[in-house]
């Protein structure tokens, strides 16, 4: 069993149902939660839009592969009614992006992890504070909390709910 590491976030109407929906689908097809963060509000990275984010981190433990761990993740984001914009940063549903696997070290075409961005974003960093403190990033090898009192980022995350 592999514990996995997920950021949910989402703007759009229905923020909370669209995060409780993505994990009760997450669990009945990747297997059983174990962690779960408080939920944060956050305003929104590289583009404006009057929904601030929501976003919770999640732990899974799991027998599935990573690969095939995203092919369930972008089958949720699709079925929860995501809507594609050719500028990347755009309002949606839900994106459920994949922390860490383990202390595995993944780069291929379609999936890095851990995440690349993880140690740049206080969204991030802070709901995996709750979860995991004491991770060791496994390619930076520095503790959640080091990468935390490291970030530079600035952007405000309020909790928004425990
Ligand atoms: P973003 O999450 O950066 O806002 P998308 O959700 O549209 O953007 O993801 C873009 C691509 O990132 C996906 O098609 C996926 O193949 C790739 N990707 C690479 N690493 C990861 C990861 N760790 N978790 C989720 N997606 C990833
Ligand atoms: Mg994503």
């Amino acid at each position: 069993m592999a514990k996995v590491y997920f950021l949910l976030g989402g703007n759009l109407s229905e923020r909370e149902k669209y995060l409780s929906d993505a994990i009760q689908q997450m669990v009945s097809k990747l297997g059983v939660l174990v962690a779960s963060s408080s939920i944060y509000e956050t305003e929104p990275w590289g583009f404006v839009h009057e929904l601030n984010f929501l976003n919770q981190v999640v732990v899974i433990e799991t027998c599935i592969a990573p690969l095939d761990i995203l092919d369930v993740t972008q089958q949720i984001e699709k079925d929860l009614g995501r809507v594609r914009k050719k500028n990347q940063y755009s309002e949606r549903t839900i994106d459920i992006d994949m922390l860490f696997y383990e202390d595995k070290i993944i780069s291929s075409e379609r999936l890095i992890v851990p995440h690349p961005r993880i140690q740049e974003r206080l969204f991030a960093l802070v709901p995996m504070l709750d979860v995991a403190a004491d991770l060791i990033h496994p390619v930076l090898e520095k503790s959640i909390r080091q990468l935390h009192e490291l970030c530079a980022d600035s952007m405000e995350v309020k909790k928004y709910r425990a």
